[in-house]
């Protein structure tokens, strides 16, 4: 490929609502490009990545046995209505109507029709097990689109689903596919783990979420240093004993100091079997005597996170600082100058009562936590329709230096990035759709199920996360856009220079090399800062003075300085 005949469109500035690093590089990268509200186009560059991550899953798949399919974005609500979910399923679900006001919906997943695809085509045990994937694009109408592909309203999902005789088969394909992402994962060249996940209903283990290690992953991970345990957040609390505390009820602020305190402090002030309500909430800690005086106190605000909006939260005042009101939270994380996600210990010189408005709509699942890197805890609802005490949440109580329960060590926690989930569905869609195969006995039987998904566009944006620096992005050479790219200088000028450039990018090319030869004539700087933020793994300089004595210079995109090597011995540095 030479630049001159491809689209690089770098810019100088990230948008405005570009948070998190992935989204600002993959935008200055010239990747992404918004059309709207967690809807982008795939430009080429970006494109490219996708591609790869794409091939690598597609022979994994097929590896693993999986066959490929295309089913429908647009799907008639009738197959969702045999199963519920056009009505069950929240506004997630982008249903619409064509000309005959006929329902569809846009697919955010294909339980409904791969399952319609199975009990069509698969009449006998003698043709199971099967497992049916797409790559394909899906809609979920978030209520919270933002990273840019990271939590995107459409985005490219490749799920698979198996079909089985009986629950023990379906085990088996559950564990084909599981060691199928372990590959892919280990392929793609990123730091994840795969931890255990909730299984609903349908109880057990096979579930689990397969997680790119970030400290800006929206999910909270709890494993042990020691032993293979590892879970998400969700799972681990599920796990986890809870004590209730009436006491902690009363517990309001009185005096607080200005201080640092750990989640557990706030697990014990705050841990109540209850859920829901709050009226006026204060998150403080106290440590008293036996008399019950308070010894010393530290304050705590609510702290927020999860799939809200934080504007649509509406807190009626803050009691304790003086003539001031806060009308949404985003303005107390402004006002405290809190990291989003976080209000913490924040060194008020008095005590802060939070008062929530009594109309606010329930709130599940937040997280609260110190606005210190991994001591929060998720899970904690408020709403409004409990009886006093005013102060209730529901806070299952995992905190970093539990025990872990295999026993082995302490528990510790880090946030991930959810990229993939394996889940065993059982019969859950095949009772509902009636889909049933001819058994051994000669019976009808439903089928046994497993889903599994990878975000195939929200991984490029968590490889972006835990790949970069001021430079820019820096891809792992598996889902690289380009795997090496060549900069000569002063090409327009020297013909030495050009005919070195054109015969290595001739002889990468014919190697299999995914290579490009940066052609534009672009002024050095730019040209290799273009290159560093575009992230490209390898990068070959060449100029005058390098090649009268047979050399260039190769960096690693990691490098700190540039390597002279022979202009032939270029090749076994990057193979
Ligand atoms: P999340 O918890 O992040 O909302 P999910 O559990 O709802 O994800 P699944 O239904 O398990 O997602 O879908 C399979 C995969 O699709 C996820 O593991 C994730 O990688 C990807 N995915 C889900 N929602 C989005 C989204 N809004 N944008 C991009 N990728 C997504
Ligand atoms: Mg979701
Ligand atoms: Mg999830
Ligand atoms: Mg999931």
């Amino acid at each position: 490929m030479k630049a001159s005949q491809f689209l690089i469109s770098t810019l100088k500035e990230a948008p405005a609502d570009a948070e998190i690093a992935s989204h600002q590089l993959m935008t200055r990268a010239g990747m992404i490009k918004k059309l709207g509200a967690g809807i982008y186009n795939y430009m080429p560059m970006g494109l490219r990545v996708i591609r790869k991550v794409e091939a690598i899953v597609r022979e994994e798949m097929n590896r693993a046995g999986a066959i490929e399919v295309t089913m429908p974005v647009v799907q008639p609500a009738e197959l969702w209505q045999e199963t519920g979910r056009f009505d069950k399923m929240g506004a997630e679900l982008l249903r619409i109507q064509d000309r005959h006001s006929r329902d569809f919906v846009i697919q955010p997943t294909s339980e409904e029709v791969v399952t319609d695809i199975a009990r069509q085509e698969f009449k006998s045990y003698k043709q199971l097990p099967k497992n049916l994937y797409q790559i394909q694009t899906k809609f979920r109408d978030e209520r919270r689109p933002r990273f840019g592909l990271m939590r995107g309203r459409e985005f490219i999902m490749k799920d698979a689903y198996s079909f089985d005789k009986d629950r023990d088969a379906a085990q088996i394909s559950y564990q084909t596919m599981r060691a199928a992402y372990k590959r892919m994962f280990d392929r793609f060249g990123l730091q994840y783990r795969a931890v255990r996940a909730d299984s609903g209903a349908i109880g057990g283990d096979l579930s689990e979420e397969f997680q790119v290690i970030a400290a800006t992953g929206e999910d909270a991970i709890v494993y042990c240093p020691n032993s293979d345990y590892a879970a998400n957040i969700e799972k681990a609390e599920s796990l986890a004993p809870t004590q209730p505390r009436a006491a902690a009820a009363q517990a309001m602020a009185k005096t607080a100091t200005p201080g640092k305190s750990t989640c557990a402090d706030v697990a014990e002030l705050l841990n109540l079997p209850l859920a829901n309500t709050v009226k006026s909430l204060v998150l403080a800690t106290d440590e008293t005597n036996d008399k019950g005086d308070i010894l010393s106190s530290q304050v705590w605000l609510l702290l927020l996170r999860g799939d809200h909006d934080m504007n649509e939260i509406k807190v009626g005042k803050v009691e304790g600082l003086a003539n001031f009101r806060f009308a949404t939270v985003s303005e107390i994380e402004e006002h405290f100058g809190c990291q989003p996600g976080y209000l913490g210990p924040i060194g008020l010189k008095k005590p802060v009562k939070l008062v929530v408005d009594r109309d606010v709509a329930v709130m599940a699942d937040w997280v609260c936590g110190a606005n210190e890197a991994d001591y929060h805890l998720t899970g904690v609802n408020w709403g409004r329709d409990l009886p006093e005490p005013a102060l209730v949440a529901d806070l299952r109580n995992v905190v970093a230096g539990d025990l872990s329960p295999d026993g082995l060590g302490e528990l510790a926690i880090e946030r991930g990035i959810e990229i993939g989930h394996v889940f065993y569905l059982g019969t859950k869609y095949s009772k509902a759709m009636k889909a049933t195969f001819l058994a051994e006995n000669g019976k009808p039987s439903e089928f046994e199920m497993g889903c599994y998904g990878i975000g195939v566009t929200r991984l490029p944006a968590a490889a972006v996360e835990q790949n970069h620096d001021e430079r820019g992005i820096i891809w792992p050479d598996a889902i690289a856009p380009f795997t090496v790219v060549i900069c000569p200088i002063g090409m327009d000028r020297s013909e030495a220079v050009k005919t070195a450039a054109e015969k290595l990018h001739a002889d990468l090319l014919a190697a299999g090399v995914d290579v490009i030869l940066d052609d534009r004539g672009e002024r050095p700087g730019a040209m290799l800062a273009d290159w560093e933020l575009i992230g490209v793994p390898h990068r070959v300089v060449l100029g005058d003075r390098g090649l009268q004595e047979g050399m260039v210079e190769y960096q690693q995109r990691r490098d700190t300085a540039a390597t002279k090597v022979p202009v032939d011995e270029v090749f076994s540095f990057i193979t």
